[in-house]
């Protein structure tokens, strides 16, 4: 059987992991999160202490950093320094850690070097927000997820207060994903967009099996 890719972007909140752990369990293909990747940067600068945003700070330490991405029992695992920072990636403060420092081309280019490495070795689902548009142009299957700002802030809370945060209130969870939208869409590398032919999925009004309905209809895998 050959490798094949399927791309799913969207901004944050749209569903793209659910969606993206469903599809993958349902085809018997591994599932490559990318956010996960910006995350563990993001984590990294936090760790060190350094600015997300300063660019000789992240530039030295992305060359002193190790960061791996390991499969085990089919589950991405994010090793930082050889450490499993997996448990560590999803606090408020790691998510805008990462917006902040995924718009840095040497972070970018870093992570899509590696993102290509592995898709390169078996078939993926692979979420992101340049999937389609820069890692992976020739995908055989590209999606698009959307859903209203309001709807994914809901979504946000409701999976921040599940893993026992209450940090946030919606108000400032909404706020969150407003600034990350701006920031992923507005960035000059490697912009969150859609390309022409992607399959557009908005989930605002649909619930999970349903979206993983509409994307499963399209593979012929
Ligand atoms: O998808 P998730 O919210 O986990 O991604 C974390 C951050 O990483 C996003 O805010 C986005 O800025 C960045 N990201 C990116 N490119 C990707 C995946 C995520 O810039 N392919």
């Amino acid at each position: 059987m050959s490798i094949y890719q399927i791309a799913i972007d969207g901004p944050s909140g749209s569903g793209k992991s659910t969606l993206a752990k469903g599809v993958s369990k349902e085809l018997g293909i591994m599932y490559l999160d990318t956010g996960a990747m910006y995350r563990t940067c993001g984590l990294a600068a936090v760790k060190r202490g350094i600015s997300p945003k300063d660019v000789d700070a992240v530039t030295r330490m992305l060359s002193e950093m190790k960061l791996e991405v390991r499969f085990i029992d089919g589950t991405q695992h994010m090793i930082l320094d050889g450490e499993d920072v997996t448990g560590m990636i999803r606090t408020p403060e790691v998510s805008m850690a990462a917006s902040d420092i995924s718009t840095l081309p040497v972070i970018r280019s870093a992570m899509v070097d590696y993102q290509r490495k592995i898709a390169s070795e078996q078939s993926f689902v692979i979420d992101g927000r340049d999937i389609a548009s820069n890692v992976l142009p020739d995908a055989k299957y590209k999606f698009f997820l959307t859903a209203s700002a309001e709807m994914r802030a809901k979504r946000r809370l409701a999976e921040l207060n599940e893993r026992g945060d209450f940090s946030q209130s919606y108000e400032e969870v909404l706020r969150d994903i407003e600034l990350r939208d701006k920031q992923d869409s507005e960035r000059a590398a490697a912009p969150l967009v859609c390309v022409p032919d992607a399959i557009v999925i908005d989930t605002s009004e649909i619930d999970i099996d349903q979206t993983r309905e509409a994307l499963l209809s399209h593979i012929d895998e």
